[in-house]
Parts: C-alpha cells; sequence; structure tokens
C-alpha cells in the first residue's frame, strides 16, 4: 500500500483515522500540532504518542517536506523556490516580502490544464493535482529556510485552484486553523482564471477570503484567444458568477488584467472593460505581461499600462499597477519548473474547450 500523506488531514478527518486507529479522539489535535505548528520532520519526534501509534503511524503514513531543488533570491528579497515532492515533480513557490508581512505564492497542481496563452505553467499540461498537505508544505519549506513568519498567502503559483477544489478546501481549513498556523482567513487570495460553476460552489462556502479572477479581456472573441477557458464560460456568464459571488459572500472582487501588447492593452478596450464591470465596486490588477518562451504576446509598455489605468479611474473603476518584485530572477510563475523539466512532462492532460 502506499503511503498517505498525514499532512492532508484536517483535524476532523484526523479524529476519524484515529478512531479507525482505536486510539482516543483527543490524539488527533496532538498529531495536528506535531505537523502543522511544530512542523516535526518525523513521526519519532512526536514523543508525547505511544510508541505502537508512531509504528503504525510511520508504516502507513508520511509527512509532507518538500526538498529545494533549485531556489533563486532576489535582491528586493523575493525568493522563488523550485520545490520536489516525494514522487519526484517538482512545483514552484514564491516568497514576497511588503511592508505588511511576508506573502507566499504557492501552487495548487502540479502544471495546469487551463491552456492560457500567455503561461509556462500550462504549456505541459497537469501533470496532477497536489493534496492540501503537499500545498500546505510548500509555505512550510519556506519558513524552514528563512526562519521568518508567514502572514499571508496568495493561491496565485502553479495550477487553477478551482480545478482542484475538495484539496484546497482542506488547505485553507488546515493553515488557517488556530491549532496549525494560524493564517486568518482574509490574509488569503485565490485566483481564478474563471471555472463559473466553481465560483458558485466557493461562494456557497462564505470564506472571507478575497477572489481574484483572470480577467484579461472584456469581449469574447479577444478573451478566448488569449484563454481557452472562455469558450466554456464566456465574459458574460464569469461577471454574472462573479455579481452572485459579492452578493452571496459580501466580498469585493479583484479582476488580474495582464497587459499584452496590441491585444488588450487599448484605450477602447480600457472603456470596455470599465463599462463590463463598472458599480461592482471591483479592484482592478494591472500587470504588464511576462514574456514566456513559446508565447507570441510581449507586455505593454509602462506609459501604456499607465495610460490604460487612468482612463479606468475616470471611467470610476479602481485601478491598480502591480508592483514587480524578483524582476532578477526567473519571475513568471512556471518558468523555473519548465527549464527544469527537459524532455517534456508524460501523462500530463489538457483541458479539451
Ligand atoms: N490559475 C489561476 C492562478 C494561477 S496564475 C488563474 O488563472 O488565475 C496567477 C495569475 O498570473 C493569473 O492572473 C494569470 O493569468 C497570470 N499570469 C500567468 N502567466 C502570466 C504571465 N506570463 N504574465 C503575466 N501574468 C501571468
Amino acid at each position: 500500500m502506499e503511503k498517505r500523506c498525514i499532512t492532508s488531514f484536517t483535524i476532523e478527518q484526523l479524529t476519524a483515522l484515529m478512531k479507525e486507529l482505536g486510539q482516543p479522539g483527543f490524539r488527533a489535535k496532538q498529531i495536528f500540532h506535531w505537523v502543522h505548528q511544530k512542523q516535526a520532520a518525523e513521526f519519532s519526534q512526536m514523543t508525547d504518542q505511544p510508541k505502537a501509534l508512531i509504528a503504525r503511524l510511520e508504516q502507513d503514513f508520511y509527512i509532507a517536506q518538500h526538498k529545494v531543488r533549485r531556489c533563486q533570491r532576489s535582491k528586493d528579497g523575493t525568493v522563488k523556490y523550485l520545490f520536489e515532492l516525494a514522487d519526484g515533480n517538482c512545483i514552484e513557490t514564491v516568497l514576497m516580502r511588503y511592508n505588511y508581512g511576508n506573502t507566499v505564492c504557492v501552487s495548487t497542481q502540479v502544471g495546469c490544464r487551463m491552456g492560457c496563452r500567455f503561461c509556462a505553467s500550462t504549456q505541459g499540461g497537469r501533470v496532477r493535482n497536489l493534496e492540501a498537505g503537499e500545498i500546505a508544505a510548500e509555505i512550510y519549506g519556506v519558513m524552514r529556510d528563512t526562519g521568518e513568519r508567514v502572514s499571508h498567502v496568495v493561491l496565485m503559483g502553479i495550477g487553477e485552484p478551482l480545478d482542484n477544489f475538495d484539496n484546497v478546501m482542506d488547505f485553507l481549513e488546515i493553515v488557517s486553523c488556530a491549532d496549525g498556523i494560524n493564517i486568518g482567513m482574509r490574509n488569503f487570495s485565490l485566483s481564478t482564471c474563471g471555472l463559473v460553476p466553481m465560483i458558485d460552489k466557493l461562494a456557497e462556502k462564505k470564506l472571507q477570503l478575497t477572489l481574484s479572477v483572470s480577467l484579461h479581456a472584456p469581449e469574447n472573441t479577444m478573451r478566448s484567444s488569449m484563454m481557452p477557458v472562455n469558450n466554456a464560460y464566456p465574459v458574460e456568464q464569469l461577471i454574472a458568477a462573479c455579481r452572485r459571488y459579492q452578493q452571496t459572500t459580501g466580498r469585493r472582487i479583484s479582476f488580474e488584467y495582464s497587459m499584452v501588447r496590441g491585444v488588450n492593452d487599448s484605450d477602447q478596450t480600457a472603456a470596455m472593460l470599465a463599462k463590463l464591470i463598472r458599480g461592482m465596486g471591483a479592484h482592478v490588477n494591472l500587470i504588464p505581461i511576462n514574456p514566456v518562451d513559446g508565447s507570441p504576446y510581449s507586455a505593454s509598455d509602462d506609459a501604456n499600462v499607465r495610460r490604460f489605468q487612468q482612463r479606468l479611474m475616470d471611467l470610476g473603476v479602481n485601478a491598480t499597477v502591480r508592483r514587480r518584485l524578483g524582476q532578477d530572477i526567473s519571475a513568471a510563475c512556471g518558468q523555473l519548473r519548465r527549464e527544469d523539466s527537459k524532455g517534456g512532462v508524460p501523462n500530463a492532460d489538457h483541458c479539451q474547450n
């Protein structure tokens, strides 16, 4: 039998597991403390647990702990990790240092099957979903490497979080738990390319996190040319889902808008975007695209980005330009992993939109 990842268990799931193993329920919380608060590397460190239980856990379970395969440190304090998982697959995690605290950007899948044309993470398709504990262990790996606290988490690394819904929900529960590293739900941002049914499913959870939607274009021809997912869930459906989300959760949405020269950065496009989302109280984050190998796109120049921002603001839409961190390291998400995996990725799947 393959060993199961103990890091992926919520307290409730651990409680059920202890019952299954004929152990008292209170052991669940103790083990959770060891794994998530003290971040024990081995079951043998769990000194308050009976020897027989430790032996049983060692036999059937493992604690997720990623190896640092590569690491790039930027002059501005940003650190980008290529972590190796237990099965040899690699993912990327980024630490960003802001004045309000350390933010970790986590991957949620090995690869991605959404096919966005500007994104390096999706070029080899999706290999597999990450388990909840594997996502949590990205944060713990950064904490171990730096010896620093992490206060904010963004789900904006490799993968589409809503394409791995159940594991991502367990991850959020585990790392926001007071018995774990206790990061407040308001300090999470989850970014999606726009899987409409999953946005509705997330709304029902009524979490206090920030939902970021990767919009990138205000009309269907333009958006479909950049993001195949738009063929399945066109702009009108996506915006309707965003409005429902705001209504259900009382939380404002943030739109990501990666600016591509000559594609989505004209004055008319800004006007169209303003018309589409005006009145939602939403925030637009403008990001000049990070050019990746094999993509036809180049970045809008800074003056153009500023003009686009000004135009949105003049039309009553709140917009900021994302501060660029880690410029001197391989910054665009998914690039480090692509560089590392020569010869492509076997058994990867792509979405047929
Ligand atoms: N799958 C999720 C989260 C991961 S990507 C999503 O699509 O939102 C995080 C953000 O980076 C998204 O807004 C994505 O569109 C954007 N992105 C991906 N590659 C980029 C690139 N090369 N330059 C700029 N933004 C990029």
